[in-house]
């Protein structure tokens, strides 16, 4: 007999991982053993109330001493044979579509203008070290895409895309703890993330599929209207009649190259602000109400959502006991974002605080048609750029001077390690941007008091959170709308945003994909 339970425990008791039979035998009113196998599938912090409390729920099977739990399995064929499909792009949304489409008996052929993940690392560690960016290899570009050094946060609003529990198991079988499973809001970790990765590359390769690392595709080739192939960056040509466009949102340079074919792009609402950080403990106070046992609960999160003069203004990405790292693609801007490590514990809290961007936001650069928004983002790159101190000195400024529109005279200490620059952002930040940012601020303060400390900054920009463009495509067949053979995939496209969601859109494209084929081999 198979049985869901709740408990809700004080996190001295959820800690007792070994008491977790005995706890649900008390519960079910049955002896411990008749308990023949427990498991725990969701586990949450209540931190609403002072009386901070754990939420726990299990799957108990009683009376079964044979019962063997369900294995999770990924079982791809070997399709070294198999017909091929081109992708553009090792982010989650391509790296997922690969997955799926080897289980689907096809053979994915990816192309990644940045490194594998081991190279990525070195690069990254040059380009802090030569306070310069590596324009193919950096926290947006190369192996695992923009989401492998990151918080690795997997949760999603968008559960009705896709098959959100398939992604986590797919991480778990690749490497990723078994928490992940079962946390209600998991995460991995950029020191983690790498290793899995790797370990999906390596499945993706041993079934058959191919990574062409360091290889840019700078053009498609398109005749009567279906893909034909790709140019890459080492001048040869790949022929290929599908292909799967996942190269993420940093990729302007991508949708230049679209355009340029007259391929159908819609613009579309985003939203950019800064980076805000504060000491941790900060926030673990406010969120756990000075909790006086602070070890047995992890680093705090926030969630901030505010309404301000008819538009959204909210925080971002919140990476706790995370820090804050230079995200650009290009030289001469300033891009920045945030990444933890699985334990959490850098001691600062930081989030991308944004505000939302419409069209009608972006009167001065209507001139640039479709590419309005994009040009607005660059522009605010190029700003932030400029105010900073050179290289890959953000600029900064404490959160109160921000408020009070002054210059900081210092800046506190911060996780961002290319450096701060004093700059008095309220100046050259575009006004509705700066104005809602310091009153969504400013509320948000008044109710938690202690937020808004002399600790508290922001760093600029934080302008990459979605995209600005959508590449337009088929509801059901996900293919472009005017494009055959062309499918749109992740966070790029404009139909994704964050690792899981991403990687959900690469498994329902190659899903598509393969569909088609089948029909195509039935119809021949
Ligand atoms: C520092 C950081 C932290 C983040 N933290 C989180 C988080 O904790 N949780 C979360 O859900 N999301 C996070 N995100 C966002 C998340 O990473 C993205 O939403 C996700 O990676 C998008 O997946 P994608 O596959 O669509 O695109 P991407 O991950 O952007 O991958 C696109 C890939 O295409 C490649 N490419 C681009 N152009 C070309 C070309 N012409 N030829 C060949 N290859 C090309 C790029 O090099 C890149 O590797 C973070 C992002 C950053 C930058």
């Amino acid at each position: 007999m198979l049985k869901q339970i709740d408990l809700v425990l004080s996190p001295f008791d959820a800690q007792k991982t070994d008491n977790y039979t005995e706890y649900a035998s008390k519960i079910l009113k049955i002896s411990k053993n008749r308990i023949s196998y427990i498991k725990l599938v969701k586990h949450s912090i209540d931190a609403r109330q002072r009386d901070i409390k754990v939420q726990l729920r299990f799957v108990v099977v009683i009376d079964e001493p044979n019962y063997k739990p369900e294995k999770i399995i990924f079982d791809p064929k070997n399709i070294t044979n198999s017909k091929e499909v081109a992708i553009i792009g090792a982010g989650p949304a391509g790296l997922f579509a690969a997955l799926r489409l080897i289980e689907l008996g096809l053979k994915p052929i990816i192309f990644e203008r940045g490194q594998d993940v081991l190279q990525r690392k070195r690069d990254i560690a040059t380009m802090y070290k030569n306070n310069k960016i590596n324009i193919n290899s950096n926290y947006c570009y190369g192996e695992g895409g923009a989401g492998t050094f990151s918080d690795g946060k997997l949760y999603t609003r968008s559960s009705k895309r896709g098959n959100v529990n398939r992604i986590l198991e797919l991480f778990y079988l690749h490497g990723a703890n078994e928490n992940i499973l079962y946390e209600a809001h998991p995460h991995i970790g950029s020191d983690k993330l790498p290793k899995v990765i790797e370990n999906i590359r390596n499945r993706i390769i041993e079934a058959g599929g191919i990574f062409h690392f360091n290889t840019q595709v700078v053009d498609i080739i398109i005749v009567k209207g279906k893909i034909k192939g790709l140019k890459l960056s080492n001048g040869s040509i790949f022929k290929t009649t599908n292909l799967v466009l996942s190269s993420g949102h940093s990729a302007k340079d991508v949708y230049k190259m679209l355009a340029s074919k007259n391929i159908l792009l819609e613009s579309k609402d985003f939203a950019m602000g800064v980076r805000i950080e504060n000491p941790q403990e900060i926030i673990n106070k406010i969120q756990y109400h000075n909790y006086p046992k602070i070890e047995l609960l992890p680093a705090a999160t926030y969630n901030i959502i505010q309404q301000v003069n008819g538009k959204g203004v909210y925080s971002f990405c919140m990476c706790p006991g995370g820090v804050i790292v230079p995200a650009s693609t290009s030289e001469n801007e300033i891009v920045v974002n945030g990444m933890s490590a699985s334990k959490r514990n850098s001691g600062f809290a930081n989030s991308g605080f944004v505000c939302e961007i419409k069209n009608e936001d972006l009167t001065e650069f209507k001139k640039f048609g479709v590419f309005a928004g994009l040009e607005f983002q660059s522009h605010l790159e190029q700003l932030a750029f400029n105010n900073g101190g050179g290289g890959l000195m953000a600029p900064a400024q404490r959160i109160l001077d921000f408020i009070q529109k002054k210059k900081s005279s210092d800046l506190p200490i911060s996780s961002y390690i290319s450096g701060t620059h004093s700059s008095e952002m309220h100046n050259w930040l575009p006004k509705f941007m700066s104005e809602n940012i310091s009153k969504a601020l400013q509320i948000y303060g008044q109710r938690e008091k202690d937020f808004i400390n002399e600790n508290a900054i922001m760093i600029g920009v934080e302008s990459r959170t979605s995209s600005p463009i959508r590449i337009p495509r088929n509801r059901e067949t996900f293919e472009h709308v005017e494009i055959k053979g062309l499918y749109p995939c992740g966070e790029g496209a404009g139909y994704a945003g964050g690792i899981v969601s991403s990687a959900i859109d690469g498994m329902n494209v190659a899903q598509s994909i393969a569909k088609t084929k089948i029909n195509n081999r039935c119809n021949a």
